[in-house]
């Protein structure tokens, strides 16, 4: 059940977990099941995580539904049935609090509760944490399950804060939704977010103002009911379905092609991109092998994107305008849409091409461009998030020698298989940079950071060691590969969120492992049965 009344946490820990999404319920109750003295924190009022925030219209989830999900349980698995092929926020969000209150995690949990610093005590070998609540907690280990896209990034444009009408942002929307009937709308950015909440608004707002910078590729979600037989079929053979995912390169069923589009007929291709589109889903992004690595390949998706929006948008000059170019295909995050370019052709719709007419500032009344004033009620930020680092900086984490994690990754994350970092012991990541993250099916990355993690702390007490810490070699080893791998990919061309360009001054880096799911899970099985091999345990 919903708590309403804040509780403080204890004094004194073996694990504080910091989140109450994916990552943070699964890491508490793992180590509450292995009897460690364990306790969450999160500033939301409630469990949830990214899907407690994320309540605008059309927030959604682009893996399947029976792919991201919790699969630890065989009695989630079975009591829990998803209604929809790409769930939507509220039925995730139902999801969690199902999980919260069959697994009992609240009552180890503090919700309305910030975590604004960590120091480590280096006599003790014992993180300090102060809470915006005045609480002082000090714990053996600290998981941050923070998440990778939980803290908000506004656009830097003049004058937002002189915005006399609503302003919000996607990733903070009220929870008791907002009244737009036969409002002036505008919504600025057209990536993931502003693709799933761009449709909705319009069905409901007097009209809808869309400012674009960049176009995005938006293939079809296909979204539909699920078929009580298909899942009925899958909860009778869970484990074996899960475990085939753990093993391949994303973490879902994704079909994955075999060949390089460089190698086969054009008209060929075009005939597998036409059978993805039909299906929906991302998986037209595995079809072939070179779409990742080969901008030549990249453009034969890219010209088939762009042919589809032509047919499917009325007005030449507005497809145009959607039609994205100047990056190749998939080295931004692929958009799922449902109904998107079809909302192009409303007449309460007009999109705005700030590339071409620039935001020059906001003002009282609505958005200025160079050439003309857009009045407005509402004012939407669809403008994405501060990724994997983000929550974490605005953190004063201080480890050794009075390090701050953001000195220590100024130019960029650096860690040991993305689960620790030199000079911050007993401190463990889930699901951030320097590991599949983002770029897999997050829960089956989540599942398998939060058993690693929590296996190795249990290993580390039954060999009576309690301080950790990533070996320097073995993370600048890591690092390398990492970069290593990123290199042969065109993730560098799409000057998006994955390498840091939608933050002022953020390092340009590529920090995720791209070595696939399965591959990462073999990594880390090694280091763990050698021992927990890279780190300098006493
Ligand atoms: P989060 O869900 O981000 O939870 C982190 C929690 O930590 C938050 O509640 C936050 O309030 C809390 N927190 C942070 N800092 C502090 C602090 N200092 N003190 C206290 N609390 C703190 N992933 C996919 O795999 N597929 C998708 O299709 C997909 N779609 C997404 C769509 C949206 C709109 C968003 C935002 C994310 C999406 N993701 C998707 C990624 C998503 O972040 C992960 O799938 C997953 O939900 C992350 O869970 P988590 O528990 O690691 O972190």
């Amino acid at each position: 059940m919903p708590v309403e009344e804040r509780t403080a946490p204890p004094d004194e820990l073996d694990v504080l977990v910091i989140g109450a999404g994916f990552s943070g319920l699964y890491a508490l109750y793992r180590l509450r099941e292995m009897g460690r003295r364990v306790h969450l924190i999160d500033d939301a009022p409630d469990v949830g995580g990214v899907w407690f925030w994320n309540r605008y219209p059309g927030a959604r989830c682009d893996i399947e539904s029976v792919d991201y999900c919790y699969s630890f349980s065989d009695e989630i698995v079975q009591d829990w049935t998803w209604a929809e092929r790409y769930p939507a926020q509220p039925e995730i969000l139902r999801y969690l609090n199902f999980v919260a209150d069959r697994l009992d995690l609240r009552r180890d949990a503090s919700f309305r509760t910030r975590v604004e610093s960590l120091t480590y005590d280096e006599a003790a070998d014992r993180w300090v944490a102060v809470t915006d609540q005045g609480d002082q907690v000090i714990a053996g280990f600290v998981i941050m399950a923070t998440g990778q896209l939980s803290k908000t990034q506004p656009p830097e444009i003049e004058g937002l804060e002189d915005f006399g009408g609503e302003l919000y942002h996607t990733g903070q929307w009220p929870r008791e939704g907002v009244d737009i009937a036969e409002k002036l709308v505008g919504v600025i950015g057209t990536g993931s977010s502003g693709v799933q909440v761009i449709p909705q608004l319009a069905k409901g707002a007097g009209h809808l103002y869309v400012f674009q910078r960049t176009a995005h590729y938006a293939i079809p979600a296909n979204n539909k009911p699920l078929d009580p037989a298909f899942v009925a079929d899958l909860k009778s053979r869970f484990g074996e379905y899960r475990e085939q995912a753990r093993h391949t390169p994303g973490g879902t069923h994704r079909v994955i092609g075999t060949q390089a589009a460089s190698d086969v007929d054009p008209e060929a291709v075009r005939e597998v991109f036409e059978g993805h589109w039909e299906r929906g889903g991302p998986d037209i992004l595995a079809s072939y092998t070179d779409l990742r690595t080969d901008e030549a390949a990249a453009e034969l998706a890219g010209d088939f994107v762009r042919e589809k929006i032509r047919g499917l948008v009325e007005d030449p000059g507005t497809a145009e305008k959607l039609c994205p170019k100047g990056y190749p295909f998939g080295s931004k995050r692929l958009v799922l849409e449902i109904g998107y370019y079809d909302t192009f052709n409303r007449d309460n719709v007009t999109l705005v091409d700030v590339k071409a007419d620039p935001i020059s500032r906001i003002t009282p009344n609505g958005v200025r461009t160079t050439d003309a004033e857009y009045p407005l009620d509402v004012l939407v930020l669809a403008t994405g998030y501060d990724a994997l680092t983000g929550a974490l900086f605005e953190m004063d984490i201080k480890g050794v020698g009075g390090l701050t994690l953001r000195e220590a990754w100024a130019d960029g994350p650096q860690t040991y298989l993305g689960v620790a970092t030199h000079g911050f012991p007993n401190m463990f990541f889930v699901a951030g940079a320097g590991s599949p993250s983002v770029l897999s099916n997050v829960v089956i990355s989540i599942e398998q950071h939060v058993e690693w993690i929590t296996d190795y702390i249990e290993y580390m007490r039954k060999n009576g060691r309690h301080r950790s810490e990533a070996g320097l070699e073995e993370q600048r080893a890591w690092v390398a590969e990492v970069n290593e791998i990123a290199s042969h990919t065109l993730f560098f061309k799409g000057n998006s969120w994955y390498v840091g360009a939608n933050v002022p001054g953020k390092p340009r880096v590529f920090s995720l492992y791209l070595g696939g799911v399965g591959r990462y899970r073999d990594i880390c099985d090694e280091v763990a049965a050698d021992g927990y091999r890279g780190f300098e345990t006493t």
